[in-house]
């Protein structure tokens, strides 16, 4: 019997419209857990590297995390990866809300798209039963209104749908994949999705899933529980508030929004206005929250409630989560109000909100800079938020200019040229970023950010502070009660820690420090990925309720797999190497591992240079970043460095 996952894939070829139910291999359970860990491996066989991401054989994976379906509080994320569109490396995406345990309780840990159908479909599964169903009716429908027009069609309420809506049917780049409380929207899968004649796929499972030790599971469940519940009533002192909880940052509960106002850019990720925030301000978009704000929700089985049902007067309810609250009205230099409105129409398109609007307020600064002529704006109107519509509206219907932008700021400079490229200014690995500028070089984030193939910082960060506390007693205060640390070094770099002076930013942490913190901070974010717990319970906070001590018996008592923290450590190690080897066979080198050039005012190119060589190092990869043979091996991921021989890519074990 398996435990915790099923034991099946679901496969299905759109092109011959053969579907299998698959046994997969409980060996690779053991090695990479689940979740993004073997959705990897599946990627590594399928896609040699001269594979498009628009080729038939791309396959685009729903998978389950090892946990989700189980009673682990949060532990429902849907890992959707393909090779990326936008980067051209592999892609992978995370979404909360039900899709996940609701794909286990039909009975299957993952669906494995491959082919493509010639017309537009959708997938019902109901347990065993599983049909490819004509969509055409559901054609240019938005996200959120074809899974209301699915559930209707299917006469059950409680089938979850993960749908995208126009932006990805056109393969706009930044097409994401909504699902009701919660989407995937990074690195363009909804792109792929679309490619692939999907429009959406709908799910209703009543199986049960079974639990190697259930008694001893449910007490480690219940003592996580136990734990968000005192967390939430003992907030991390001397943080920011997004920092002192647990959950994504739960904008949708917060109101005091002068943090991201005053430190995050505006418009094309290029200004600062540090005294936007007063209380004027405050008030007006407090109320427009309050207005708009109908209720907080939250994902399957977690009571963090980080979500919300928007309800904006005049147009259809969506659901809103995160920092999109604030990306769009900040591209337009607008206000709240439009930025509520805008994502309405953005969410039924199915559009990623950190990428969209800075392409949007790219676009605008070309125009600016005459670099875009006013015929590429031909009708589009002179007022600011008018203008921010119609080019949403161009972009994902591929219009015009729309077209060219539809695939991102990196393509679309490369494609307009004329100096654009200087424009598209804040990318990395061809994708767009969070829109902040710093002063000071962080050697920590430039680690994340340089290195991180999530291409989402909010997904690579986590665990550490994000700067030194200003006095002894406040650092005593905090690692007083911090369990979470993997070794007690972290508590020691946390007390030395200096605001300003020799033990300060960028030397201090050191590079070995870095590196430490770093690998930490990755390793929750692999597991929880593996896993499918949501980051917001494990990887992310300061002082999460999953950590490297708990999950091991987690795992344990779920899966009946004698887990312990060494061997957790080196399923992380392996899935990351393994990740990285894929991205590596597709071309990635240390010369893409760069933040975007004005990320920070002050940098420091030969510290750089050196935290880059001391964290392939510690990983076991060479000076290029390429994972060398005996890592690998040592992995067992011998048949990968073999792969990699055999293409020239390692030599001699080493370059
Ligand atoms: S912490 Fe928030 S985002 Fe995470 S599962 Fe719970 S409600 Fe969803």
């Amino acid at each position: 019997m398996r435990y915790a996952e099923t034991g099946f894939n679901l496969e299905i070829d759109l092109s011959t419209g053969n579907i299998e139910r698959v046994e997969t291999d409980p060996r690779l359970t053991e090695l990479h857990l689940g979740g993004l860990g073997t959705s990897t491996k599946i990627l590594w066989d399928r896609v040699p590297p001269e594979k498009e991401p628009f080729a038939p054989e791309n396959p685009l994976i729903f998978s389950t995390g090892l946990l989700c379906g189980t009673p682990a509080t949060g532990a429902n994320r849907t890992i959707v990866s393909a090779l990326s569109p936008q980067t051209l490396l592999m892609g992978y995406s995370m979404m909360g809300g039900f899709f996940a345990p609701e794909l286990k309780y039909a009975g299957y840990d993952k669906i494995i798209f491959r082919g493509k159908s010639p017309e537009l479909v959708y997938i019902w599964i109901q347990n065993d039963k599983v049909e490819i169903r004509d969509a055409s009716h559901l054609k240019g429908i938005g996200a959120v209104q074809t899974a209301e027009m699915i559930k209707e069609e299917l006469k059950d309420p409680n089938i979850q749908v993960a749908a995208i809506g126009l932006a990805g049917e056109n393969r706009v780049f930044t097409a994401s994949i909504e699902q009701g409380r919660s989407s995937a929207s990074r690195l363009g899968l909804g792109a792929v999705m679309g490619d692939k004649g999907i429009k959406a796929i709908a799910v209703r499972g009543t199986k049960d899933i079974n639990l190697a030790r259930p008694a001893e599971f449910i007490q480690l469940c219940n003592e996580v529980l136990k734990y968000i519940k005192f967390r939430n009533e003992n907030p991390v002192p001397n943080v920011m508030t997004i920092l002192q909880g647990l959950g994504s940052p739960q904008e949708m509960l917060h109101f005091d929004e002068k943090w991201h106002t005053e430190n995050f850019m505006w418009g094309n990720a290029r200004t600062r206005r540090k005294d936007f925030w007063n209380q004027e301000v405050e008030k007006k978009w407090r109320d427009t929250q309050e207005l708009v704000r109908t209720r907080l929700i939250s994902c399957y089985n977690c009571p963090m409630k980080c979500g919300a049902i928007i309800s904006v007067p005049g147009i259809s309810t969506y659901m809103m989560k995160c920092f999109s609250k604030l990306t769009y009205t900040m591209a337009a230099y607008s206000d709240l109000d439009f930025g509520f409105r805008i994502a309405q129409r953005a969410t039924e398109y199915g559009v990623d909100g950190f990428s969209t609007p800075q392409i949007m307020a790219f676009a605008f600064e070309l125009k600016e800079a005459g670099i875009l002529s006013d015929a590429d704006f031909e009708g589009c109107p002179s007022d600011n938020e008018g203008k921010f519509y119609w080019l949403l509206d161009r972009i994902v219907r591929r219009e015009g200019i729309g077209d060219i932008l539809a695939d991102g700021t990196h393509w679309a400079a490369q494609k307009i040229g004329k100096g654009a490229e200087e424009y598209a200014h804040n990318n990395i690995k061809k994708h767009e970023q969070l829109p902040l500028k710093l002063g000071m070089l962080n050697p920590v984030y430039f680690l994340m950010y340089a290195t991180g193939e999530k291409i989402n910082i909010t997904q690579i960060e986590g665990q550490f502070p994000q700067a030194p506390f200003m006095t002894m007693e406040e650092r005593q205060e905090f690692i007083s009660d911090w369990i979470q640390v993997p070794d007690d070094k972290f508590k020691q770099i946390v007390l030395d820690w200096e605001p300003r002076g020799e033990r300060s930013n960028p030397y201090f942490p050191t590079v070995d420090m870095s590196v430490d913190i770093v690998d930490w901070q990755e390793m929750m974010h692999y597991i929880d990925d593996a896993l499918g717990v949501c980051a917001g319970l494990s990887s992310f906070p300061l002082k999460p309720p999953y950590h490297i001590h708990n999950y091991p018996k987690l795992i344990s008592a779920a899966t009946g797999i004698d887990m312990d923290e060494e061997g957790l450590k080196q399923a992380y190690r392996r899935n990351r190497s393994f990740l990285r080897a894929f991205n590596v066979r597709k071309g990635l080198r240390r010369a893409d591992e760069k933040p975007p050039e004005d990320h920070w005012k002050k940098r420091f190119p030969e510290l750089e240079e050196k935290l880059l060589d001391a964290y392939y190092k510690f990983k076991g990869w060479n000076s290029d970043g390429i994972p060398t043979k005996e890592t690998l091996e040592n992995l067992d991921l011998g048949y990968v460095a073999e792969d990699l021989e055999k293409r020239g890519i390692i030599k001699n074990g080493q370059d």
